[in-house]
């Protein structure tokens, strides 16, 4: 797997799945693969009660955001969805905001001058780089408005 050189941006997703799926790194390492991936395509996942799994190496290059995974690191919180109606909705649980403080805070003194979005923040760059997701996640990933949260606490963005 490919190391970055650089990494210019911390970018957060969600997996865009109901807030009562309890999904884990390992199923969406399974989804990834099926979709032709080396491997699960974010640096970290941030499961719903809080607990931080691991997916690629830190340093490897990404497969989260289309035309910018070679100076990114991506990180992704499980939910993103609403349980009853499955739109988009900040359904985020309370641990789940405290590892994300704590697991940013940690890359952005890992990775000194890298800014904190969202991964909607980027426009999907159509260079062809492996990265094909539902234009209506791209619209909304990670539902929830990841530069307000990152001014908020402090972080670069
Ligand atoms: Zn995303």
């Amino acid at each position: 797997m490919a190391v970055r050189s650089r990494t210019d941006l911390i970018v957060l997703h969600c997996s865009a799945t109901r807030a009562g799926q309890a999904v884990t790194a390992a199923q969406i390492r399974d989804w990834h693969l099926a979709r032709g991936f080396s491997d699960i395509g974010y640096h970290r996942v941030i499961r719903r009660d809080g607990t931080v799994e691991a997916g690629r190496p830190l340093d490897a290059v990404g497969a989260h955001v289309a035309g910018h995974n070679a100076r990114s690191v991506g990180v992704c919180l499980v939910g993103g969805l609403d349980d009853r109606t499955g739109a988009p909705a900040d359904t985020f649980t309370p641990a789940q905001w405290t590892a994300l403080r704590a697991l940013v805070g940690e890359l952005v003194a890992r990775y000194p001058g890298a800014r904190v979005l969202g991964h909607r923040d980027l426009s999907p760059d159509l260079d062809g780089d492996g990265v094909v997701e539902p234009r209506e996640w791209l619209k909304s990933c990670p539902c929830f408005d990841a530069r307000a949260w990152a001014w908020r606490e402090g972080f670069p963005v």
